[in-house]
């Protein structure tokens, strides 16, 4: 079973521990603050209270075998940056850092973090999505210039298979995923399968591309 640590239980690392927990990892979770390592006693698979910018302290939670450490100290940016450092020179194979700005972000990778999150930016860029083009149901960023979008399939992309539509020839966009509510989804749909109005179409392909098929 894969073994993951989460440094920081703020809002995120808490969140992140209760998900994995519930999707059956196991979880170390390691705060300064001893209220916040209570709260998550009961849940996480193991709680301890340090402060992980202490190499000693670090050393003695065994984290050389985890498969991933996930440093979500946000506002000490100073600790995030430490933490980070030791956790790779530890050893630990996979290190996830949570950045608060930029500048942050731009640190955490010099030194190391083999990916670095920004929970707020993010989540900012796919809410705007959502909001600006009415029919965007979700958006994530896959690099700068690719995305996975989830859209409505309005009347202009209904009543027609998706041979008909001929998206990858058009726009070199692909569609992964084909939904209908209320739960049917066809995985790696083919040119055969027909669009209704309603439909979910998951579309991966070029930023540029994927907003010519978003309706303002
Ligand atoms: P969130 O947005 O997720 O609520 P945040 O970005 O505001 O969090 P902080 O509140 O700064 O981040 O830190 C998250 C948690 O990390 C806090 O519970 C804090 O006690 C813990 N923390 C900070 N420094 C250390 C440290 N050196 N060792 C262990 N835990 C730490």
């Amino acid at each position: 079973m894969r073994q993951f640590a989460v440094i920081g239980l703020g809002r995120f690392g808490e969140s992140l521990v209760r998900t994995l927990v519930g999707m059956g990892c196991q979880v170390l979770a390691v705060d300064s603050r001893e209220n916040k390592v209570e709260e998550i006693a009961a849940v996480a698979t193991r709680a301890v209270q340090a402060d992980a910018t202490d190499e000693a302290a670090l050393r003695e939670l065994g984290l050389r075998n985890f498969d991933v450490a996930v440093v979500a100290i946000g506002e000490d940016m100073q600790a995030s940056i430490l933490v980070t450092v030791l956790l790779k020179e530890l050893g630990v194979k996979y290190v996830v850092a949570k950045a608060i700005n930029e500048i942050h972000g731009k640190v955490l990778e010099k030194i190391g973090a083999d990916k670095v999150i920004f929970p707020e930016r993010d989540m900012g860029v796919r809410l705007a999505h959502h909001l600006a083009a009415r029919n965007v149901l979700d958006y994530i960023e896959l690099s700068p210039e690719y995305s996975i979008e989830e859209i409505v399939a309005t009347p202009k992309l209904a009543n027609k298979s998706l041979g008909q539509l001929d998206l990858r020839a058009r726009l070199g966009v692909s569609v992964i995923a084909l939904k209908r509510p209320p739960d049917q989804v066809v995985i790696a749909p083919g040119a055969n399968d027909m669009v209704r109005e309603g439909d979910v179409l998951v579309l991966v392909g070029k930023r540029s591309a994927l907003r010519r098929l978003e309706e303002v």
